[in-house]
């Protein structure tokens, strides 16, 4: 637990989140300002700054969350039409939260490229 990480803050209870999953080692919440009908945020439990910041031994959990979006997905309707998981990394990559976490973005039709 890092003491002034927002999203550890979530996970200890100690700020509000609207949870839509949650097991022993992932969480998934509503993001506060959402870009789209669904926008939901899923991270590890534990702290880890960026995907940069990846483990071998993370790798089991990294398929955990990509299960926890799985079910996300199913769970909010968003499967049968499509959605967009999203990572962002660094500064240029426009990461703002430094607790990695998988944007799951759906609700209607998402155009591209990013800006
Ligand atoms: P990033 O820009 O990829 O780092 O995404 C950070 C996301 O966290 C943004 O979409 C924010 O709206 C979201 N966010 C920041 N603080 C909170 C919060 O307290 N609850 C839920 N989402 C948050």
């Amino acid at each position: 637990m890092m003491e002034q990480c927002i999203f550890c803050q979530i996970v200890e209870g100690k700020i509000p989140s609207k949870k839509v999953y949650e097991d022993e080692h992932v969480l998934a919440f509503h993001d506060i300002s959402p870009v789209a009908p669904t926008h939901v945020l899923v991270i590890p439990k534990r702290h880890i700054a960026s995907l940069m910041e990846i483990a071998p031994e993370d790798h089991v959990l990294l398929g955990k969350i990509f299960s926890a979006i799985q079910t996300v997905s199913r769970e909010l309707g968003l499967a049968e039409k499509g959605f967009r998981v999203v990572n962002n990394i660094g500064e240029d990559g426009g990461q703002t939260v430094h607790h990695i976490h998988f944007h799951v973005i759906g609700g209607r039709t998402l155009t591209w490229p990013p800006g």
